[in-house]
């Protein structure tokens, strides 16, 4: 097999070296790649596709297009069987295993939410035959490039006792403004544009539900990252304010980014727009395709990852502060690794549950909202539990890599962080700080507020287990129970009679 052509980092970096407009501290940056606030996250995303590129990992990593012939990410495969289901998940795990699960919005994220709304191009058909084609157009291009691809589906927050069209005239979410022969022009912000830095182009739709007036902010489209009038606002950097690679091993190189897209005046051209004033096709995108189900799937292979992830950091430090041995911490560890086990072992749950539609496997859809209404509250659960486990080790630490540097304090240092299991002190250091960059820190408080809030607040993903559950089939066993006595076989005849 030749690899020499699947997407590698080199080709990533240089399709990032465009015009794209993104604004950090009061300044436009004038190369995303280069900059010390994205350089490293942008490297570390584009190492993923040196390792599909890698003779060894190509056919784990990446299919054939169906269209040009160019292998590229298994995320755009659409499995036609539970084996090729399972196939394309490993191909996930391994990407997600690369970055332990940080990186939420890499490549194959909207790739299968992408891929899945694909596989129900049907119910795009049935609402008008041109968009679905413009939309089957661009999921061909997006796959034969192996584009990367980021998402805003939500509306900036802003006032949230009012809908969207009861905001004020100037209201700030995506609508609307302008249309004539060659496209729609849309003003207005999303939030919240995670990767969208290292991302090729970004898709934008309406996840949260439209009135039927509403018709102006029902639109779905997707556009090259430098189309022109696209603002990225940048939150603060935590890349760029890592104090070292050892202080803050995890802002260093994996902090993805998030952003306010603001669109000023941006025309999209006809070609790019799969929705166009339809509240209802707005909803139907996501849900009556398996769109949803796609991109959520991979959001769990990812987090499988990242829990597993937890588990071992909380076991290497119950190791190195000598807790090990305690009934309670053991205890603990063996909740934890449950904890992981059991969503590890969900995903291979919602495989076995999967059902055929049409030509296309698909994951079962309860099971997915089970695990990401376990997870949404497991997250913080175990970052809460690390915090127990570490105790003060988190924070007795060199304020940085440069006090090893005097040797005065490197004497104090080597006295004092003292381990149990025989690392040094400087080992002891670099795994305590990389704990505080996951659990404590601001890249860390980030990731437990993405993982509650990435896919919708616990009330939203709490909805889609309900709407998704077999009542029937619960309310059903109830039933067979209740039908089995009534009120007159628990009373004498006497009493029977007097009831009636
Ligand atoms: C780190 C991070 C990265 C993100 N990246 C992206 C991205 O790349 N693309 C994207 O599209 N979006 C992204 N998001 C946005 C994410 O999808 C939203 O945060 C999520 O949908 C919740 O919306 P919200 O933040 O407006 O919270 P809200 O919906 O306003 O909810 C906040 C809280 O208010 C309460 N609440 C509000 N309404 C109700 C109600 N009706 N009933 C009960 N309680 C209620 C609940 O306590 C809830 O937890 C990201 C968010 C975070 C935190």
């Amino acid at each position: 097999m030749t690899t020499q052509d699947i997407k590698n980092a080199k080709e990533h970096i240089a399709s990032l070296q465009d015009n794209r407009e993104v604004y950090l501290n009061g300044k436009q940056v004038e190369d995303p790649t280069t900059h010390p606030a994205f350089a490293q996250a942008i490297s570390t995303a584009a190492s993923l596709y040196d390792f599909q590129a890698h003779p060894d990992n190509a056919d784990l990593m990446t299919f054939k297009s169906p269209t040009s012939g160019r292998r590229v990410n298994r995320a755009w495969q659409m499995p036609t069987s539970y084996e090729e289901l399972v196939q394309r998940r490993r191909a996930l795990v391994t990407w997600a295993e690369q970055h332990g699960g940080f990186m939420g919005r890499s490549p194959d994220h909207l790739a299968s939410a992408i891929t899945g709304q694909i596989m129900g191009l049907e119910v795009f058909e049935a609402y008008d035959p041109a968009r679905a084609k413009a939309y089957w157009d661009y999921y061909v291009y997006a796959r034969d490039n192996d584009i990367f691809l980021t998402y805003v589906i939500i509306n900036p927050q802003t006032d949230r006792s009012k809908a969207v069209g009861e905001q004020d005239d100037d209201t700030p979410m995506v609508k609307i403004v302008d249309e004539d022969a060659e496209g729609v022009t849309v003003r207005g912000a999303k939030m919240l544009g995670t990767s969208s830095i290292m991302a090729n182009e970004i898709f934008v739709a309406h996840l949260q539900p439209l009135q039927p007036s509403e018709e102006d902010y029902a639109i779905s489209f997707a556009v090259p990252m430098d189309i022109s009038g696209l603002k990225v606002v940048s939150r603060k950097s935590y890349e760029q304010h890592a104090v070292s690679e050892f202080d803050n091993p995890m802002a260093a190189r994996y902090d993805e980014n998030d952003a306010i897209m603001f669109f000023d005046d941006v025309k999209v051209p006809w070609d790019r727009i799969f929705v166009h004033r339809s509240p209802d096709m707005c909803r139907a995108q996501f849900h009556e395709t398996p769109g949803h189900i796609f991109q959520n799937y991979q959001a769990q292979i990812r987090l499988s990852v990242k829990l597993k992830f937890l588990v071992g950091l909380a076991r290497h430090v119950a190791e190195t502060i000598g807790t090990i041995t305690i009934p309670s911490v053991v205890d603990t560890l063996g909740r934890m690794a449950a904890q992981a086990c059991s969503v590890e072992t969900m995903l291979h749950g919602m495989e076995a549950k999967g059902h055929q539609r049409g030509e296309y496997f698909v994951p079962d859809r309860h099971a997915l909202y089970s695990a990401q209404t376990l997870t949404q509250e497991l997250y913080p659960e175990m970052i809460n539990t690390i915090r127990e486990l570490a105790g003060g080790a988190v924070i007795m630490l060199p304020s940085s890599a440069e006090d090893f540097a005097d040797p005065g304090l490197a004497k104090i240092i080597k006295q004092t962080q003292v381990s149990a299991d025989g690392k040094s002190d400087v080992e002891r250091v670099k795994l305590l700080k990389l704990v505080w960059d996951v659990i404590g820190s601001e890249f860390g408080g980030r990731h437990t507020q993405y993982e509650m809030f990435y896919a919708g607040a616990q009330f939203v993903v709490r909805g889609h287990s309900f709407r998704s559950y077999d009542w029937d089939g619960s309310k059903g066993l109830v039933g067979t129970i209740l039908d089995r006595y009534d009120l007159s076989s628990s009373l004498s005849k006497g009493q029977r009679s007097a009831a009636e």
